[in-house]
């Protein structure tokens, strides 16, 4: 499973990016994107970034 961003939602605020570092970056657009798949061991950070993301553009994804 791998973390989703709706880049047409993301206001590239860099809260899942500074959360979990390892998970979320930058694409080229500014925006969000996850770029590691969701783990036992990121998993509660992952959660936290969809939590707590102002605009909800962060979903658990497949
Ligand atoms: S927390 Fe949400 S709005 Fe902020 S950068 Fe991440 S996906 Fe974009």
């Amino acid at each position: 499973m791998r973390a989703v961003v709706d880049k047409d939602t993301c206001i590239s605020c860099g809260l899942c990016v500074s959360t979990e570092p390892e998970v979320f970056e930058f694409d080229d657009d500014g925006k969000a994107v996850a770029v590691s798949d969701t783990t036992e061991e990121n998993k509660d950070m992952v959660q936290q970034c969809i939590d707590s993301c102002p605009v909800d553009a962060i979903s658990n994804g497949e």
